[in-house]
């Protein structure tokens, strides 16, 4: 199997974590990050000792909608504190790539940088580590997921066929390192008028639910389009935490209680 090839799977990389859950998507735009981000805070919330490391280094956003700005701060004996926000410890790989870096990593200096980040962040004890993977399957996510010991995935998608097309592609990938996929979040499903009430399908409908049952795993949630989502996660406070009772921010709870 891949994973007999996979020089680090027995290697113990995270003592104190529980569960390390991969969050990945098929492409980038359809709120990856939104979900990581708001899955962690809720669990974090629950009274779980959560981690959130951001591995998408194409487009690190989740310092952002951590309202995390300052730089990690290294230790003497290369030992990475996490920054601590929202009552969870955070860490990202853009960081250490800086805004200017060119993103043509290849797959072992990938590789190389998580393994080191996991390592020498100091966690501590975590009942949970959500991993915000990047965009897509290529070499570079399989990569990732060989490296990191995973107790499973959650895949995003919208509607759209063309982002369920990609699901597919990430159910394969997790499927060669043995990772069972948790279920799937269809995100940007409906938009609720805020005048009328009325729930209108922007994309296509159903697609989710299709896709499910195709895989024959579940659909753990459909989240709204809305405004609020966006500006929370842009102004660094997490929807689940600054505005708990809309709608979205109830089905990110029920998502993370079944994680
Ligand atoms: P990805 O990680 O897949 O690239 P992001 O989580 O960064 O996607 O989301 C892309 C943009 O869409 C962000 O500006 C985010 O705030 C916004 N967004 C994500 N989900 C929603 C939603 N349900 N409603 C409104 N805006 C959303």
């Amino acid at each position: 199997s891949p994973q007999n090839r996979n020089p680090f799977a027995n290697m113990s990389a995270l003592p104190g974590v529980r569960h390390v859950v991969a969050v990945a998507s098929g492409k980038g735009g359809v709120g990856k990050s939104t979900v990581a981000t708001n899955i962690a805070v809720a669990l974090g919330m629950s009274g779980l000792r959560t981690g959130l490391l951001d591995a998408d280094i194409y487009g690190p956003s989740i310092p952002l909608m951590m309202g995390v700005n300052e730089q990690p701060q290294v230790s003497s004996d290369n030992r990475i504190a996490p920054f601590v926000n929202h009552g969870i410890k955070m860490q990202s790989l853009g960081f250490f790539l800086g805004e200017n870096a060119p993103v043509i990593w290849r797959g072992p200096m990938v590789m190389k940088a998580v393994q080191q980040l996991l390592k020498d962040t100091d966690w501590g004890e975590l009942d949970a580590l959500i991993i915000d993977l990047p965009p897509g399957t290529g070499d570079v996510q399989l990569t990732l997921v060989q490296t990191v010991p995973l107790t499973g995935a959650i895949l995003v998608t919208t509607p759209q066929d063309l982002a369920l097309l990609d699901v597919k592609k990430g159910a394969e990938m997790f499927k060669q390192v043995n990772a069972p996929l948790i279920g799937i979040v269809e995100n940007m499903s409906f938009f609720v008028c805020p005048d009328c009430g009325k729930s209108t399908e922007v994309f296509r409908r159903g697609g989710g639910q299709k896709e499910s049952e195709r895989l024959g795993i579940p659909l753990l949630g459909r989240i709204p389009l809305d405004p609020v989502v966006c500006d929370t996660g842009d102004l660094g406070a997490p929807l689940v935490l600054s505005h708990p009772d809309t709608s979205a921010a109830e089905e990110f709870k029920a998502i993370a209680a079944t994680v």
